[in-house]
């Protein structure tokens, strides 16, 4: 039996896109491995030193980047963290898989209150399982998973957790988060891939929109939430683990993508992440930043359309 409802998503073994894409065979993977043109990453980079910004009493909200996907986003009466991840390496194992090359920009011991985690989709670098437990026993705020990934929370003690499926929404008092497509796959090993869901997420206090794509390619999904949902005033998108592109481009943008899913969203303002922290793919730590540049050259944005925070920056509506 079908553990979750049949969809145009999900045919009851596992999860697909709006638009099908390859999976990619282990043989390609070996290609990608043994076709190897990885540019090398410094091994430590030092954070500018930033003091985690108040929120004032005439700010709606503020967004502060934490590091990768994981951004903390402040409203009165509301603290939302997205795709958390303080762990050393963003893998299944400890002493092996990409390895962090700065430090979180928010200090784990100044971390404000969290009250809502809400997690994109399974893989290591979003889904950190140490991370959440040591939030979990911190704060115990509400976990908003993707369907499929309840089990996993729970195994570590979890309580507090919303699974929900594309296009459905849960409310905070007068915020509306709604859990939306994204065009990307899930696994955690081997056996499991797209047995969960992954997606994007609106946040909505009434008055602004917040978008967070989570780990996406370039889709129709993007145009299809603006129609929905109507344009974000920031959308929190990401720019970075894209070559090479013939073994990235679906589920990952470049800046280029980036910039189009910009205007398929008609947002007030992007911020590009999934970036600067981890090695994933193949390109140099500094490209994604110098491509959305070219990109936004090429798209003739003006550079506040479309921005970069350093780690532990804080951007304001
Ligand atoms: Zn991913
Ligand atoms: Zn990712």
């Amino acid at each position: 039996m079908a553990k979750y409802p049949l969809s145009d998503h999900y045919d009851g073994e596992t999860f697909s896109n709006l638009t099908p894409t390859d999976h990619k065979s282990i043989f390609t993977v070996l290609k990608w491995k043994l076709t190897n043109d990885a540019k090398a990453w410094p091994e430590k980079i030092e954070n500018k030193d930033y003091e985690l910004s108040e929120l004032g009493p005439n700010d709606p909200f503020i967004i502060t980047w934490v590091n990768h996907a994981s951004f903390l986003i402040r409203f009165h009466g509301l603290t939302i963290l997205t795709d958390p991840i303080y762990a050393e390496r963003a893998s299944p194992l400890s002493f092996a898989g990409p390895k962090r090359v700065r430090e979180p920009g928010i200090v784990w011991e100044k971390m404000p209150k969290v009250d809502v985690v809400l997690i994109s989709h399974n893989h290591y670098d979003h889904l950190d399982l140490e991370t959440i437990k040591r939030l979990n026993e911190k704060f115990s705020p509400v976990f908003v998973v993707p369907l499929g990934d309840k089990d996993l929370l729970e195994s570590i003690g979890v309580k507090n957790i919303e699974e929900k499926d594309w296009w459905e929404e849960i409310r905070f008092e007068d915020k509306k988060i709604t859990f939306l497509p994204s065009q990307h796959w899930s696994a955690r090993g081997l056996f499991d891939k797209s047995k969960s869901l992954w997606g994007s997420y609106m946040i909505d206090n009434g008055q602004q929109r917040i978008y967070f794509a989570g780990d996406t390619g370039y889709g129709k999904h993007f145009k299809l939430i603006k129609e929905k949902y109507g344009s974000p005033d920031i959308a929190l998108l990401p720019i970075g683990a894209y070559e090479p592109r013939w073994f990235m481009k679906d589920h990952h943008m470049n800046p280029e993508d980036a910039v189009l899913a910009h205007h398929d969203l008609g947002a007030k303002k992007s911020v590009g992440m999934h970036f600067g922290t981890f090695q994933l793919t193949d390109e140099w730590i500094d490209a994604p930043v110098k491509d959305l540049e070219l990109a936004r050259q090429k798209y003739e944005l003006k550079p506040n359309d479309f921005v970069v925070l350093d780690v532990g920056e804080s951007l304001w509506p």
